[in-house]
């Protein structure tokens, strides 16, 4: 296994290291944008970044799986190398439960109140909490929310929208057009009649809902944004790589994240952008590692374009973080054989397990979509092993029918990847920050402490 020093001594000399270590590869380090900008001061943009579900497990896998198997580094580790990040330990709970929805998270960023799970932006008492999003625009600033799951799910609309139920997603699909947000790109097309479609062309937005479409947008124009790709949820990863036609349709969360902030960066006054890899948290609870491995890569490639940004902008704070755990995901250690050197005790099969996640080509959700969820026996055990290289024995087979959690444990016997549940998790969450204002952000915080701190970092009055 390539080995990679993580000592002071590399931070110390990040650029000499990063040479060494990544050859060609551009170095994270900008010190041009370190001297303008730095961790201080006040904040003109705000790139608020959430991979949705994520267990530190989530993290660590893809952190492994992106070394193993493209010999490279994450972006967010890199980032942790080479740059002076300011880093906090997040409390996620909600008002009803010490493990909170997404739709209570997102309004404890959006509204700076801890509310009951499933409820967006309107308090215990019935007060309706003004978003985010309007507090920006009353100084001028723009907004934009992108995600993988459908734009009016509950963590893109915890920034923007006031229901008293997150399941109201055509109600929110409207309110995104009463408070005029500027960028809007993701799934959910159900969710957006043709009429409401027509309604935001009308009020000047420019609507589009293929990969070819962004891909034509001048990136020099300005003005709203509307981009639907996919009727409910965008697809995994894992599946968009694999399966042509979803490939032609769907955008990955990168090209989504440069076209947002191209969209965004005339904007005079500033702007707040929200980038969700949501289905980070869809693969934790279907306990489905490679899906949850590679949506986590496909957040990393949107860090990049993040990470490309704020050097061109140090006026831009980054962000980031998790809103809870999801399904308890974990590598374990794998014993094997007794290694004659180490003992039995060694996880000597550790690694061979691990690597057997690059077989997988497809999701459990592709697979129960595409056939293979009714199936049963011989039948079933040939499809899983198409589409993850695994041979399943009888029990293991009989477990993975239905392709639900069972599938899960049966296929994490063959990898050492195992899950606690298929539910939210309320363990401490990693939160992380770069460029101005982000010294605010304390070692430790609750979820809600964030939202006055955003606040104070663009210079507006809570
Ligand atoms: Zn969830």
């Amino acid at each position: 296994m390539k080995e990679f020093s993580t000592s002071r001594r590399r931070f110390l000399n990040a650029s000499v290291a990063t040479t060494a270590v990544f050859g060609a590869e551009r170095s994270l380090l900008a010190d041009d944008s370190r001297k303008a900008g730095g961790n201080s001061g006040e904040a003109k943009n705000v790139i608020f970044m959430v991979s949705d579900g994520m267990n530190h497990g989530a993290l660590s896998l893809a952190h492994l799986y992106r070394q193993r198997h493209q010999s490279k580094e994450t972006n967010w580790t890199r980032l942790y190398q080479e740059r002076p990040v300011v880093r906090s330990l997040v409390e996620t709970y909600s008002h009803s439960s010490c493990v909170t929805d997404s739709a209570a998270a997102a309004s404890a960023w959006g509204c700076g109140h801890r509310i009951d799970n499933g409820v967006l932006n309107i308090l215990p008492d019935g007060t309706v909490s003004t978003p985010l999003h309007t507090k920006l625009q009353k100084v001028g600033r723009k907004t934009g929310l992108v995600s993988t799951a459908t734009i009016t799910h509950a963590t893109p609309a915890g920034f923007a929208a006031n229901v008293p139920s997150r399941g109201q997603e055509k109600d929110i699909a409207k309110q995104y057009l009463d408070r005029r947000v500027d960028v809007l790109l993701g799934g959910g097309t159900k969710f957006f009649d043709a009429d409401l479609v027509q309604q935001f062309q009308a009020a000047g937005y420019q609507s589009i809902s293929s990969r070819a479409e962004l891909k034509k947008i001048d990136p020099a124009a300005g003005g709203p944004l509307l981009g639907l790709f996919s009727n409910g949820h965008m697809p995994y990863e894992i599946d968009r790589t694999n399966d042509p036609a979803l490939d032609k349709s769907t955008p990955t969360l990168a090209e989504m994240s440069r076209a947002a902030l191209n969209r965004l960066q005339s904007a005079k006054e500033g702007f707040f952008l929200m980038i969700e890899g949501a289905r980070i948290d869809h693969a934790g609870h279907a306990n489905d590692a490679a899906a949850s491995i590679h949506d986590q890569l496909a957040f990393d490639d949107a860090i990049g374009e993040a990470i490309a940004f704020i050097d061109k902008n140090p006026d831009t704070l980054l962000v980031i973080t998790t809103d809870h755990g999801c399904g308890g995901i974990q590598m374990n250690g794998v014993k094997g054989k007794p290694d004659e050197k180490f003992g039995p005790g060694s996880y000597s099969a550790s690694n061979a397990y691990f690597d057997r996640l690059a077989q997988f080509s497809r999701s459990l959700e592709w697979m129960s979509q595409n056939g293979i969820k009714g199936l049963s026996g011989d039948k079933l055990a040939a499809a899983l092993e198409k589409y993850t290289g695994l041979k399943l024995n009888d029990e293991q087979t009989k477990m993975a029918q239905g392709l639900r959690g069972g599938a899960g444990v049966a296929l994490g016997q063959h990898t050492g990847v195992t899950w606690t549940s298929q539910n939210h998790t309320g363990e401490l969450v990693e939160f992380c920050a770069i460029g101005p204002g982000s010294d605010r952000f304390p070692a430790f915080m609750k979820n809600r402490d964030a939202h006055d701190i955003l606040l104070a970092t663009l210079k507006i009055a809570v």
